[in-house]
């Protein structure tokens, strides 16, 4: 397990000589000590990269070329799979299952964007018609720099591959940062790109505090463009950072989505994925259809069978075979998600199940998945976020009602809709004010599509081509073709 910060293709111990404890939010137990970055390593790390863009060419690769270097780190994430997811749990609590396929994802988001890579070469300019024929002009596609990523405790490996993956096959080299409760798979993934032959700082992997390490990266003039993940307050002080210099900026931030279920939709299915929806990864899922609005008419009985189905979720620790639902990520993190549903509690809302710590678990942030009714449209619990796995349940009487509740929020990151009726659930997902809309299930994502919010959620689209743009300038090139004099000043 690596624990000092990549640097510049080398393992260093931080200037400072600070370090952070790892717990594993199953057991509580101290499980590892790793670097504390200060503003000297960033300085560091960003040096290294800028030699690696300025000097020592990665951005004049072929797209082809870089896309071998993304190839082999997709195969060194599969190659260590079950390695990695385990590390996964034991960092950030969540069940083996759930992290397994979130390395896979992670391996496959580094061969897509290989894809991406390649492509740019197929079409590196893009010849532009002018009305002036004296002239010709074209577009061409340019890596921006130095790119500045910053990431969340959620998912861990995943965040770094939707961020590292696209700007390394545009030809930006990167100082990343994970955060400081998740770093270990993060740190594995820069000893599989040092495997894989990475030149020396392409890729610099960074741990430490967000106010010291992340602080520092926002604010260094070396940096070209800012990639984030994370809180809203944080994104704020991103924003207000890429300003002062006009860094690039793609901000990924919170959101309070609503899933809108019809009086037409299956039962079983509409129970299953509002599970889905909010109890996968224990909640702390920026998608996650926090807010779920079923028509009166399904309401009671829907209600009902959640509650059931809830109460069957199999909690442990994320290790143990068939577990569903792990611990939070950490004592902060479960002691805000308890005050949550306390404070929903004294607004008047009901908790209908769960709220408090599963039996038998003395030791561990485990909390049982939690439904609660009667939740107040101007209380806490219904406009914020709480990211835990905390679900509001209320009726509507008609479409337009639902649609309005879903979209009075200030976030806009996603909404899902479920009926039997194609034409329903298509005017609805139309009507919905936010960038990720799912009918008739909620949270499928595929690196193949865009990702990101209207309003508070965000700026710009992770995944997909969109994601590559994140990193690309457009260049304008126009050529005077003719042998005339312009004639301007000189008759
Ligand atoms: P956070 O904003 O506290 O931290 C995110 C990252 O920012 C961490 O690496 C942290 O160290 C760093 N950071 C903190 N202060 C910083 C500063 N001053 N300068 C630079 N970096 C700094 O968020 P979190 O607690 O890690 O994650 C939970 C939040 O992230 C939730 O609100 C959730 O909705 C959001 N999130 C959004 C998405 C998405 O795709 N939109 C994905 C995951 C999480």
């Amino acid at each position: 397990m690596r624990t000092e910060l990549y640097i510049d293709g080398k393992w260093v111990k931080p200037v400072g000589g600070g370090t952070c404890l790892v717990t594993n939010p199953a057991t509580e137990e101290t499980i590892q000590t790793i670097a504390a970055a200060t503003a000297e390593d960033i300085d560091a790390a960003v040096k290294a990269a800028r030699r690696a863009f300025d000097r020592d060419g990665w951005p004049k690769l072929t797209g082809a070329e870089r896309a071998k270097y993304l190839r082999a780190i997709a195969e060194g994430i599969r190659a260590r799979q079950s390695e990695i997811a385990r590390l996964e749990v034991l960092d950030n609590g969540k069940p083996f299952s759930e992290a397994a396929w979130d390395v896979a994802d992670a391996a496959g988001c580094f061969d897509f964007y290989a894809g991406l890579a390649e492509q740019l070469d197929n079409n590196p300019e893009e010849p532009i018609a002018l009305a002036d024929d004296r002239f010709t002009s074209k577009a061409v596609r340019e890596a921006i720099g130095v790119a500045g990523a910053i990431i969340p405790w959620n998912y861990p490996l995943l965040m770094a591959a939707w961020k590292v993956a696209p700007a390394l096959a545009a030809g930006c080299t990167v100082v990343l940062k994970p955060a400081e409760l998740t770093s270990l798979t993060a740190l594995e993934l820069a000893a599989i790109a040092d495997e894989a032959g990475l030149p020396p700082g392409v890729l610099n992997i960074v741990t430490g505090a967000g106010s010291v390490a992340g602080q520092a990266i926002i604010d260094h003039k070396g940096v070209d463009k800012l990639a984030f993940t994370g809180s809203g307050p944080v994104g704020s002080k991103i924003m207000a950072a890429a300003a002062r210099d006009i860094k690039r900026v793609s901000l990924e931030l919170g959101g309070k989505s609503p899933f809108v279920v019809f009086e037409d939709a299956d039962i079983d299915q509409a129970v299953e994925w509002i599970m889905f929806g909010i109890f996968w990864n224990q909640g702390q899922v920026c998608s996650a259809t926090s807010r779920v609005l079923v028509h009166e008419a399904l309401y009671q009985r829907l209600l009902a069978r959640l509650i059931e189905e809830t109460g069957r979720i199999a909690i442990g620790n994320g290790l143990d075979e068939g577990v569903l639902l792990g611990p939070l990520v950490s004592k902060r993190q479960y002691e805000q998600v308890i005050a949550a549903i306390e404070a929903a509690r004294n607004a008047g809302a009901t908790v209908a199940c769960g709220g408090i710590r599963p039996e038998g678990f003395d030791k561990g942030y485990f909390l049982r998945p939690t439904v609660l009714t009667d939740v107040p449209l101007d209380s806490d619990a219904w406009v914020e976020e709480i990211f835990g796995p905390v679900v509001c349940m209320r009726s509507f009487k008609t479409e337009e009602e639902a649609i309005e509740l879903a979209n009075s929020s200030r976030f806009g990151l996603a909404a899902a809709v479920m009926s039997k009726d194609d034409v329903r659930a298509e005017r609805v997902a139309a009507a919905f004010r936010a960038g990720i809309v799912w009918i008739n299930c909620s949270q499928p994502t595929f690196t193949e599509a865009p990702w990101g919010g209207y309003k508070e959620s965000g700026i710009g689209r992770e995944l997909g081509r969109w994601g590559l743009d994140n990193y690309l300038e457009t260049k304008q090139i126009t050529k005077y073709v003719t042998d005339k004099p312009w004639g301007w000043y000189i008759k």
